[in-house]
């Protein structure tokens, strides 16, 4: 729904570029809790007291977690974006991502993630799934 809101506002190629931008800063941080945690193990030690041990772990542990929650927002924005850029070709015309998002009124009572689109090259008609 979120995104429908979106791409109404901004349209679908900006939207697209947000959504890979938002995903690959992602990406980035998956590579920075890598660092993160390799520098953990890097820094461990059985000689260190027993609190530096602790704050160690602490700190690897938390680079575990967010860098696993980064990887699954990365893979699911990614695959999401590219879900719906297959949907944004005209398969009358094979034009990307040249269409009008139409009146949710038109076309009675749409479900709130799909859209209904016409094609500003052909003016075919076509729902495209969020
Ligand atoms: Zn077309």
């Amino acid at each position: 729904m979120n995104a429908a809101r979106t791409i109404r506002r901004v349209g679908f190629r900006k939207w697209y570029e947000r959504e890979l931008l938002q995903s690959h800063a992602h990406l980035v941080l998956v590579l920075l809790c890598t660092v993160g945690l390799l520098g953990s193990a890097e820094a461990y030690s059985l000689r260190l007291a027993v609190s530096s041990q602790l704050l160690v772990v602490a700190c690897a542990i938390a680079s575990a977690l967010i860098g696993f929650w980064a990887l699954r927002r990365y893979l699911y924005l990614l695959n999401h974006a590219e879900f719906v850029a297959d949907q944004a070709v005209c398969r009358a015309c094979d034009t990307y991502a040249r269409w009008e998002i139409l009146n949710p009124n038109d076309a009675g009572q749409p479900a709130p993630d799909r859209l209904r689109v016409r094609c500003k090259r052909c003016g075919h008609v076509w729902f495209i799934e969020l």
